[in-house]
């Protein structure tokens, strides 16, 4: 509750970007954060810097006292980090290692315990709420419904399996393209267990980018931004 009381009373605005692994939301976030000025927030990288900590700790997640000092690390890293170019964990650049697919298959285990994402929409909103920037752009799979549920701004990006693994590849220079897709399907029906991105909420806009260039998207999305400006100054 103070939690949505702060996210309620924070000025700035945020623009809220849910979507699956590949959906284009990263680079997305990134270029609409880069275009109206704001601060971008990629919550799937500080999720994944705590399974970094996590698997390098041994951390159980179903241990409360281990999986608490992990967060308390977790928090640390936070501090330093955010709005840096390289994340640092106790003096170890993870900006690399945070992507790899070991740290990709053991996300889940940690993003599903509801204590760490209780944890982590906290440190969001906190960052949100104290960022000296005159917005943020918040992407990830809960954004829109549980982070910032009255963001200025709520989106959600889809893309089909198959355009998705095609982006993939093409950014891992890889051309296994089945193979991606079939852990791309995977993480999604680990991750859809715990968060539902596979709907739109009400009053979330759903964006097929299927068959768009990130150009395409950006403009779409900095489209529902000046709009959102425009109605609340109608309003
Ligand atoms: O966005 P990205 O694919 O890097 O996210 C990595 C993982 O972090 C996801 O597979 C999911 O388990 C978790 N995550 C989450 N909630 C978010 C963002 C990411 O559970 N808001």
């Amino acid at each position: 509750m103070a939690d949505q009381q702060m996210s309620a009373e924070t000025l700035r605005p945020v623009v809220a970007i849910d979507g699956p692994a590949g959906s284009g939301k990263s680079s997305t976030a990134r270029a609409v954060a880069a275009r109206l000025g704001f601060a971008h927030l990629d919550t799937g990288a500080w999720y994944r810097v705590l399974t970094w900590i996590g698997l390098r700790d041994g951390v159980d997640p179903a241990d409360a006292q281990v999986l608490n000092s992990a967060l308390a690390h977790f928090d640390q890293v936070v501090a330093s980090s955010f709005g840096a170019d390289r994340i640092t964990v106790g003096g170890v650049d993870v900006t690399e290692a945070i992507r790899t697919p070991e740290v990709s298959q053991s996300v889940s285990r940690y993003s599903s315990v509801p204590a760490v994402r209780d944890h982590l929409n906290h440190a969001f909103r906190h960052l949100a709420a104290t960022t000296s920037a005159p917005g943020l752009v918040v992407e990830g799979r809960d954004i829109t419904t549980v982070t910032f549920p009255d963001a200025a701004v709520r989106i959600l990006l889809t893309a089909s399996v198959d355009a998705r693994a095609r982006r993939r590849a093409a950014q891992l220079g890889s051309d296994d393209v089945a193979g991606i897709a079939q852990r791309i399907s995977e993480r999604d029906a680990r991750d859809l267990t715990v968060v539902d991105f596979a709907n739109a909420a009400d009053g979330v806009t759903l964006l097929d980018t299927s068959d768009l260039t990130l150009d395409e998207v950006t403009e779409t999305v900095a489209d529902l931004v000046a709009a959102s400006t425009t109605k609340e100054h109608h309003e």
